[in-house]
């Protein structure tokens, strides 16, 4: 089959999949306390797409040109025995890369079972060196020495490049990013400054809390030498930049100030099985339903997806505007980053 494209000429290569709404730890830009509460009534077990259902999606999906698959949350390695899964995904043909976001809370624990169940690399989310900072933005008082233990289990089995993510809100922890680019400088990791984003509708985002990453790159070269470096692939998030001594990486992902929608070909499932085309989409394809109450086959669900990503127009950050604030914007916790 060609490679099956959108509206824009965009194809399908890379899959973020939720296995789990639920979350450890309440970051303010993704899963505030106040919205979701201790008695918040996440999804029940039955809902959940089982792992045989999650891989004859993929399967389904692969025809298209998936290539890639992201596991992501809420937290991911708060399902549980998610190392099947992992084994599933790695048996099918054309997936060529299985990666992991995670707070990286149950890392060190896990990261062995990971690698060897399959996975191929980790992205971790870690917004700040600071102890009091860290705690107080994921709202759950966790230690960050913690999260830094997850991210050596990670490099020591070898699930890399490891990734590290930081969003970066202003007058929060914006005065951080030189420190982390120092940090991780000469580590074999890779480190994300994120741009806040409008996700959702519950992290009350407003345009005055992002530091462009503009900004971001002037604060760290004025004490860090860096140099541009090419995108790996088309459809790359990440502006990347080199240390001048050649030692690590930098990236940028600027989906406020520098919109990539232009070459996205990212689609996002739900743990309950509805397809996003959007991170900041509105309304979900329901898979699931397809699954347990038509008892689709595999070529049916390619075929379902090809109607869905043949009609696919999104590119929400191009069109971000106060017109846009209030749309009913699913929550980045239901789909995952
Ligand atoms: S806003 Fe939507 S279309 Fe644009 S890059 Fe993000 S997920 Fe893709």
């Amino acid at each position: 089959m060609e490679s099956v494209t959108d509206t824009l000429g965009r194809p399908l290569r890379d899959l973020r999949i939720s296995v789990t709404d639920r979350c450890n730890f309440r970051c303010a830009y993704c899963m505030p306390k106040e919205a979701f509460p201790k008695d918040f009534a996440f999804m029940q077990r039955e809902k959940l797409l089982k792992f045989g259902e999650i891989t004859s999606i993929v399967k389904a999906a692969v025809p298209m040109g998936l290539r890639k698959v992201r596991l992501t949350g809420g937290e991911p390695l708060l399902r549980k025995e998610i190392e099947w899964l992992i084994k599933g995904l790695r048996a099918i043909e054309g997936v060529e890369d299985i990666a992991l976001t995670t707070n990286g809370s149950l890392l060190a624990k896990k990261a062995p079972l990971l690698a060897d169940a399959g996975l191929d690399r980790v992205t971790v989310s870690l917004d700040s060196l600071d102890d009091a900072t860290f705690r107080a933005m994921n709202d759950v008082n966790f230690a960050v020495e913690r999260v830094l233990a997850g991210i050596e289990a990670a490099l020591a089995a070898g699930l890399t490049p490891v990734k590290i993510n930081m969003v970066v809100k202003r007058g929060v922890n914006d005065d951080h990013v030189v420190a982390m680019a120092k940090h991780f400088r000469g580590k074999p990791v890779i480190l994300r400054f994120i741009e806040f984003m409008d996700v959702g509708t519950t992290n009350g985002w407003r345009l005055e809390d992002v530091v462009p990453a503009g900004e971001i790159l002037k604060r760290v070269t004025a004490e860090v030498d860096l140099e541009p470096l090419q995108a790996n692939y088309k459809g790359e998030t990440a502006l990347r930049y080199g240390y001048a001594d050649g030692v690590g990486e930098i990236g940028f992902i600027a989906s406020v100030t520098q919109p990539f929608c232009s070459a996205c070909n990212r689609a996002r499932l739900s743990a309950d099985g509805h397809l996003y085309t959007c991170l900041f989409g509105t309304q979900g394809h329901d898979l699931r339903r397809l699954i347990r109450e038509e008892d689709a086959s595999v070529e049916q669900l390619t075929e379902a997806l090809e109607g869905i990503w043949r009609m696919r127009a999104d590119r929400y950050s191009e069109i971000r505007s106060d017109d846009t604030r209030d749309l009913p914007k699913v929550e980045m916790s239901y789909i995952g980053g």
